[in-house]
């Protein structure tokens, strides 16, 4: 179901059920702040997907709302997940998609980190 950008969290939205051990996930690491794990349907051979621990819709609701130590948290968690699968030297990306137009299906902010292939243009 596409979601809007900003709006009530749902807390039984699958992302917060995982944060709550309610449904397993594949971990790639956590911090206190971020959960990373692979994603079940990998578009990419590398597919993980980056989630702040906190209720947030979307990028721009935790950009709106989360606390300078979150989105620190946050932030860090994607750099550090980039790295350790030794990702920074051929590249990846990041997508985070917002509301109906993107196809957002989890209404709870999330990162996208693709790689371990050549991803080609984005945009051409
Ligand atoms: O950005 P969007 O909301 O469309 O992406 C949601 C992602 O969550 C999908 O890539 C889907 O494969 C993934 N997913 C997952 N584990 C679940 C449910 C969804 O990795 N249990």
């Amino acid at each position: 179901m596409a979601v809007s950008g900003i709006g009530a969290y749902d807390p039984d939205n699958i992302f917060a059920k995982i944060l709550r051990g309610e449904i397993p996930c594949k971990k790639v690491y956590e911090n206190e702040w971020a959960l990373a794990f692979n994603d079940i349907g990998p578009k990419a051979p590398v597919h993980v997907l980056i989630i702040p621990k906190g209720p947030y819709v979307s990028f721009v609701d935790f950009s709106a709302r989360a606390s300078d130590d979150e989105i620190t948290g946050f932030t860090r968690a994607v750099g550090h997940v980039a790295t350790t699968l030794g990702l920074n030297e051929p590249g990846y990306r990041l997508i985070g998609n917002v509301g109906p137009d993107s196809g957002q299906e989890v209404p709870h902010f999330h990162v996208h980190l693709l790689g371990g292939h050549p991803l080609g243009a984005l945009v051409s």
